[in-house]
């Protein structure tokens, strides 16, 4: 079996999120892999700012909304024991700015959630999608069940 080394675990904050990292940190552990996760920014304005902009975890800001991102990014990080050098806030497109992370830190596996869709949902693209479209590595949807 192919024995990954990088793995990206991509965390939106739902409520399926614990989840989701759960089954990413026990790919990690059994695949003896270095896990690295991204949360992308795109719930909060931030006029003047390029896309792909790398967000410091490390320094405090004035906008209460972003310090509460980084401070859900960090206690999922420490809850899973990813290394600060392999935590990412990414402003940008979520699918974007997924798979760009994972060209750049050579990540062979990336884990996304999944959601069952039903009625307009269905013509909405999903991330895992296009993540699964757009990436240059193999995506695993972790399916998530509405309930
Ligand atoms: P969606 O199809 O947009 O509901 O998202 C499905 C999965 O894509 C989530 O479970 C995450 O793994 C990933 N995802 C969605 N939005 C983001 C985001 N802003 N940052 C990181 N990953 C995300």
């Amino acid at each position: 079996m192919h024995h990954y080394q990088n793995i990206l675990l991509a965390i939106d904050f739902s409520d399926y999120g614990h989840y989701v990292a759960h089954r990413a940190s026990s790919f990690a552990e059994k695949f003896n892999a270095h896990l690295h996760i991204i949360h992308v920014l795109d719930n909060i304005p931030m006029p003047d700012t390029p896309y792909g902009t790398v967000i410091p975890l490390d320094e405090d800001s004035s906008d209460d909304l972003l310090e509460s991102e980084k401070n859900k990014l960090t206690k999922i990080s420490d809850q899973l024991d990813i290394a600060p050098t392999r935590r990412w806030m990414i402003w940008g497109e979520p699918q974007q700015e997924i798979t760009q992370l994972a060209a750049r830190k050579q990540i062979d596996l990336i884990i996304v959630g999944s959601h069952e869709r039903h009625g307009l949902a269905l013509l909405m693209g999903s991330t895992a999608k296009e993540v699964l479209y757009h990436a240059g590595c193999d995506v695993l949807a972790i399916h998530l069940k509405d309930h």
